[in-house]
């Protein structure tokens, strides 16, 4: 494990997804004028939590599990961000995550700090009564950590609506009253907000539609795309652009990949994937691995399952023009400067996925006020604060002439500074 301030000293080669995270930050921040100290300042995760707890499986073992939960900044607000449960988490992870949800809510213009949770599981090896009392406890152990106005955990991979109930009664059995507004990505019958499932994939689609009417090649018809991942980001997206007359041409995902050049029929891939699980066996195309069809011809590229995806190893050999991040970190720093001297544009993770955190904002904002919107208002919003992080990305990227992703974090740390200094350093 790395401690945040000694990363800086690694070497430039390694995937881990908190270097990509502060390689990042260092590009952008470069171009403010922000005095050292608030720079060094928002390097930094201000809480790092993690907690080791067990879970009775259901032959009467008991297992130890480990879980963190970080809180990167909490200056704009109270911090907000997914749980993941995955066997891929780490400390670093998350921390990495941690920081682009600072980031992201910050360019979104959202009321939030940022803030990642994860469990080392791999949750589809536990019964759903082993899940439930992971989830269970594992929300107890956070309790000291979360709150409505602290910080409040919503679905990431591996979680679902289903994790987050749990969580809220959890929270809500402690103190004794219920608590909708402690998660978001609840179900509806609980408190949870009309359109948030759907709202990171149409909130993707709305980002790849935005950049491709800007360079004057919105044919829905003629434009291929290609989705790696196919959970709550993934298939969502695919649904909105199959909706909108896109291609889609390939899908994957963990189990392996399935590409078709005269496009896939979307809606029975989701059907398939409902009922078996996954992608396995399905059948209408040419299966492959992950990584092939990361290279396979389109028109856009959607990675929308982890980080790490697209690195110097396979960067020089995208077909896409256009790539819009629907998974978070999926860009390594060597791979964004192929694609920028490919000019191959990339619509970075803050930008492209921040539809979640944004229609999570509206859930907040309705179980506070035990006020609920009907799906059309929260499309509406959905769309007009996504147009508004888009054309404010790229105005600062014109300002400033750089690519969209340091356009993003430009803009984003300005934001998360700025309130910083207002603030003043506390005591
Ligand atoms: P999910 O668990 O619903 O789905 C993940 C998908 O990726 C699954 O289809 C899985 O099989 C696939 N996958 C996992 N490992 C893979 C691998 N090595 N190669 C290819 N496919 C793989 O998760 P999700 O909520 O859709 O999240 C996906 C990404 O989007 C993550 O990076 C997450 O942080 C990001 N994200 C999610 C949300 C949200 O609202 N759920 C919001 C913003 C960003």
């Amino acid at each position: 494990m790395v401690a945040a301030y000694n990363i800086k000293q690694q070497a430039h080669t390694s995937t881990n997804a908190y270097e990509t995270a502060l390689q990042q930050y260092d590009r952008a921040v470069k171009y403010l004028s922000i005095p050292d100290g608030i720079v060094e300042f928002m390097r930094y995760p201000r809480r790092e939590f993690t907690v080791n707890f067990p879970v009775k499986r259901d032959d009467g073992r008991i297992e130890m599990f480990t879980g963190y939960r970080v809180h990167h900044s909490t200056v704009l607000g109270p911090s907000k961000g997914g749980i993941r449960y995955s066997l891929a988490v780490d400390m670093d992870e998350v921390r990495a995550l941690a920081m682009w949800m600072s980031w992201k809510c910050a360019l979104a213009g959202l009321p939030y700090g940022g803030a990642k949770g994860g469990v080392v599981v791999d949750p589809k090896t536990l019964s759903p009564r082993e899940l439930e009392s992971l989830t269970r406890r594992y929300a107890a152990e956070l309790i000291p950590v979360i709150s409505p106005h602290m910080d409040i955990p919503a679905p990431d991979m591996g979680t679902n609506p289903q994790t987050m109930a749990w969580i809220m009664d959890t929270y809500s059995m402690t103190v004794g009253y219920s608590v909708p507004a402690i998660v978001t990505g609840k179900p509806v019958n609980i408190g949870g907000s009309l359109g948030r499932n759907e709202a990171t994939g149409r909130g993707v689609i709305t980002a790849m539609v935005e950049a491709l009417k800007r360079a004057n090649r919105m044919d829905p018809a003629n434009t291929r795309v290609i989705i790696q991942g196919f959970g709550n980001v993934g298939s969502n997206a695919a649904a909105r652009a199959a909706e909108l007359g896109f291609k889609v041409v390939g899908v994957s995902d963990v189990t392996g990949a399935i590409y078709n050049a005269k496009g896939l029929d979307v809606r029975t891939l989701r059907n398939y994937v409902a009922e078996h699980g996954d992608l396995r066996g399905y059948a209408e195309g040419d299966l492959m691995t992950n990584s092939d069809l990361l290279v396979q011809p389109c028109d856009v590229l959607i990675p929308a399952a982890m980080e790490n995806q697209l690195t110097k190893d396979n960067a020089h050999l995208v077909q896409a023009s256009l790539i819009v991040e629907g998974a978070n970190g999926p860009t390594t720093t060597e791979a964004d400067d192929i694609f920028t001297s490919r000019g191959i544009k990339v619509i970075p993770d803050i930008l492209a996925n921040a539809g979640g955190v944004i229609v999570s904002y509206f859930e907040w904002v309705q179980d506070l006020q035990a006020f609920f919107w009907d799906e059309d208002e929260i499309f509406r919003q959905l769309e007009r604060a996504m147009m508004r992080c888009y054309e404010n990305t790229e105005r600062t990227a014109e300002e400033y002439d750089v690519d969209m992703r340091t356009a993003a974090q430009i803009t984003a740390i300005k934001r998360v500074a700025d309130a910083l200094i207002t603030r003043g350093i506390y005591p």
